[in-house]
């Protein structure tokens, strides 16, 4: 990816990134995931790993007390976070990416012996300080942007100087050019059902004592911070509103970014360094957080549902998962977005159209669902879908003929997007079966898929006409597909 900035121009923007209240809040992945944010909107990205301890490098480290050792190409013995900065950013980092203050304390005592400083009194400040300065410059004009993490918590004795460092640099840089970005928690008290934002405070208030105002406050917290508490949040601790992000548990730390990005967190950073705002592309990042994930997820599972939706929102994901349920045979019931989104998973996957989607979250050449004609001259909102009752006339020998043991049925409905007939010849040359449609045949009502134990999406909502006393037939027929995978699992795992 070419950067946005020539290397003529390029003035590098620096981003520190401390932590406050408690150590492992996960600093090191929310760097690396703000450095791939700012890496998908094209910029040059790297990450310093400045860590407090004594000891020359974590080579001669427990693990269990530091992590693994990670290695770079060219030989350095460096803090696990790297590995995170590798692995996210796709770059590779070297020995100039991690120091210790034991590396920073042993080069400036190796040059007081060898009289680099002679006559002078060799002093934390400036002497210690500079050299810290000179690890954090030494990508200057190379890189759109320095991250600069800081290892240990605001408060210890050993990170005072890189504090110092940092706020010198945030003098010497100005507001434009460097930005400070503060990971605090806030703790939930289960008895007292509340969140506490002290803890934070007290964070911000000790940065504050060292010279270094935070601009962005990354809340970790086991649930999302409502509005009120980031407003709080900013007014106590003298941050923008709009700068207050909670940074809630994920599953994976890969979701981290996508976390990051639906918050806007790079709008900030980018208004906060007055330039340009632009958006990542995490097209592909996504795709492969989804992928990590299906799998993980659906192992186990003897049958799926997709049930009804609007929007986008997890889309991608659903398709991803109907791919995995349509190649692993495990029997699949989508209920109308549920089918719609079965149409587009097998229009991309199966028929080759990549670029296939529904006109809902996505127009193009290739809506597999679209609006119908009718729909389209819509303009007001309320009671406009397809609504109640339709009639539709099933095809023997499918799995909904087996369900409902009838070829005519009525179903009630509620979506305005349909299946698009355009499509209908290449979706069902390649193997989709249309085993519902309405009576003139222009409305598909039902969709399956032949060498699958049970894939079956409806357009309709048969939830609404399933009884207490009488389930409707497809969720019985679903229901007993399921089992019947379960038990074929037992017989293959004896
Ligand atoms: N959003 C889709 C539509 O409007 C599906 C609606 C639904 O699932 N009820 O067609």
């Amino acid at each position: 990816m070419s950067t946005l900035l020539e290397n003529s121009q390029r003035e590098t923007k620096y981003i520190f990134i401390t932590g406050g209240v408690l150590s492992s809040l996960g600093k090191g992945i929310a760097s690396a995931s703000i450095g791939l944010l700012l890496k998908q909107i094209g910029y040059s990205v790297t990450i310093i790993k400045l860590d407090p301890y004594l000891n020359i490098d974590p080579g001669t480290m427990n693990p269990l007390q530091h992590g693994e050792v990670y290695v770079t190409d060219d030989g350095s013995e460096t803090d696990l976070d790297l590995g995170h900065y590798e692995r996210f950013l796709d770059e590779s980092m070297s020995k100039r990416s991690n120091a210790t203050a034991g590396k920073v304390y042993f080069d400036v005592i190796q040059k007081e012996r060898k009289g680099q400083y002679l006559g002078k009194t060799v002093q934390v400040i400036p002497h210690i300080t500079n050299e810290i300065k000179v690890r954090m410059k030494s990508y200057q004009g190379e890189k759109d942007f320095v991250l600069i993490e800081i290892g240990g918590t605001v408060g210890d004795i050993e990170s005072l100087p890189f504090l110092e460092a940092q706020r010198q640099m945030n003098h010497e840089l100005g507001r434009n050019n460097s930005l400070n970005v503060h990971l605090t928690y806030v703790p939930y008290i289960k008895s007292a059902k509340e969140f506490k934002t002290k803890p934070t405070q007290h964070s911000v208030k000790m940065l504050m004592e060292y010279g270094i105002r935070p601009d962005i406050l990354l809340c970790r917290a086991e649930h999302s911070l409502n509005k009120e508490l980031r407003a709080k949040i900013a007014l106590f601790c003298n941050v923008d509103e709009d700068s207050v992000f909670d940074a809630i548990d994920m599953d994976t730390i890969y979701e981290v970014p996508l976390y990051f990005a639906k918050k806007n967190i790079t709008e900030t950073i980018l208004s906060h360094l007055k330039m340009n705002v632009e958006q990542p592309d995490l097209t592909t990042w996504a795709k492969f957080v989804n992928k990590e994930n299906v799998e993980e997820k659906l192992t186990g599972f003897d049958g799926v549902l997709i049930a009804p939706g609007f929007g986008n929102r997890g889309i991608e994901g659903k398709i991803d998962s109907i791919e995995y349920i349509r190649k692993n045979k495990v029997p699949y019931f989508g209920i109308c977005l549920g089918m719609q989104c079965a149409v587009i998973e097998f229009a991309r996957n199966v028929c080759g159209l990549p670029n296939a989607n529904s006109s809902e979250f996505e127009k193009n050449d290739f809506n597999v669902i679209d609006l119908m004609e009718d729909q389209k001259a819509i303009k007001e909102k309320g009671g406009t879908m397809r609504l109640g009752a339709y009639p539709c006339e099933i095809k023997e020998g499918t799995f909904a003929y087996e369900a409902y043991e009838n070829t005519e049925i009525s179903e009630r409905h509620r979506h305005r997007y349909e299946f698009n007939n355009n499509f209908k010849e290449i979706l069902t040359q390649n193997g989709m079966i249309l085993s519902g449609t309405s009576p003139d045949g222009q409305l598909v009502e039902i969709i399956e898929l032949k060498d699958h134990p049970w894939f079956l999406g409806v357009q309709f909502h048969p939830e609404l006409k399933s009884r207490a006393v009488k389930g409707h037939p497809l969720f019985i027929s679903f229901v007993k597909a399921a089992l019947k995978h379960k038990k074929s699992k037992e017989v293959i795992t004896e």
